[in-house]
């Protein structure tokens, strides 16, 4: 994949990240770093104009300096900050130690566990995004590579306890499939017991609304209170990613307070959230309104060859 992602065009080396078959993101390269295949996934590295450093996986953006706050600020903070308490955090996926850097901003966290597969992408964070990675050896943390889905049902069977779960995996494919099922998220429903809260990155509304509506259905199914929310990822398919809040006691969005001295200690340090803007940020569009009305149950083939989704 890596290879067929550079190409030249009018004399510039360029990258191509595809947002669907037809549409693609193009960088323009200045400098490749590394091109590599792990056990679970090909790693691209480089710096590219407008952009700054750039690391893809699968040949997907996920990480770039321009627009890496949005994404982990709105991952972590609605959830620690709806919280009362939030002591222990854990994170699957988040291998560039984004995530973690903004669950370790909050001073009531006392452990924040994260846990991805590939220790290569752990690798790539250190050295090539020293700001994304600034938490890594934070004594808070404990950083594990292995899989997600084991680590959960191992550690539910165990009985332990988390706060707050934040999935900060790949898209649904490759290693990352068995994180966006059921299963999974029972696990997860087990460790987080009554008042934890679990938010999975949920994908692109602009042009895999299925994939997004079919995370929402499933947590419906387990949790009691499930709030979408959308927020700006610049270099994401279509600028604009979902996020699910769901927890069996706390409804994540009612819970968000603006005059809170928790939020009001941290936005000085936000880049992109802030109070206000998280009390509105669960107020949706209405096609994704209508796709997350729908019935549960349907099979996403179903969803994706719906009228109201095909429009989108
Ligand atoms: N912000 C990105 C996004 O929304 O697509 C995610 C970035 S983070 C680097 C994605 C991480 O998920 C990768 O480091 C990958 O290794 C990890 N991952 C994928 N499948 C996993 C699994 N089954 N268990 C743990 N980590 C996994």
């Amino acid at each position: 994949m890596p290879k067929e992602s550079f190409v030249e065009i009018n004399g510039k080396l360029r990258y191509l990240d595809p947002w669907t078959e037809s549409t693609h993101l193009t960088f323009t390269v200045t400098k490749v770093y590394e091109i590599f295949e792990t056990p679970f996934q090909t790693v691209d590295v480089f710096e590219a104009e407008d952009w700054g450093t750039v690391l893809a996986l699968g040949g997907v953006t996920n990480v770039t300096d321009r627009d890496e706050s949005g994404y982990h600020e709105m991952l972590s903070h609605p959830a620690l900050l709806a919280h009362p308490n939030p002591k222990k955090v854990l994170i699957i996926g988040g291998g560039d130690g984004g995530t973690l850097r903004e669950v370790l901003r909050h001073p009531e966290v006392e452990k924040c566990v994260m846990v991805d597969i590939d220790g290569e992408v752990i690798r790539v964070g250190r050295e090539y995004f020293p700001q994304v990675a600034s938490a890594l050896d934070d004594p808070r943390a404990e950083v594990i590579v292995g899989d997600g889905l084991a680590y959960v049902e191992e550690h539910a069977a165990a009985g332990d306890q988390f706060d707050v779960i934040l999935i900060d995996s790949t898209d649904p494919v490759d290693a990352a499939v068995e994180l966006f099922t059921e299963r999974f998220y029972r696990h997860c429903a087990t460790l987080l017991g009554q008042n934890g809260i679990l938010v999975p990155q949920s994908d692109s509304p602009t042009f895999y609304l299925d994939r997004v509506a079919g995370v929402y259905h499933t947590l419906s199914e387990i949790f009691a209170n499930t709030r979408m929310y959308l927020g700006q990822v610049t270099a994401y398919p279509g600028g604009v990613w979902a996020y699910t809040a769901a927890s069996q006691g706390i409804d994540v969005a009612a819970a968000q307070d603006p005059s809170s001295p928790r939020i009001q200690r941290l936005e000085p340090e936000l880049r992109y959230g802030n109070g206000e803007f998280y009390r509105g940020v669960f107020a949706l569009p209405t096609y994704v309104r209508r796709a997350l009305d729908r019935q549960p149950a349907h099979p996403l083939t179903s969803l994706s060859e719906d009228p109201v989704l095909k429009g989108f």
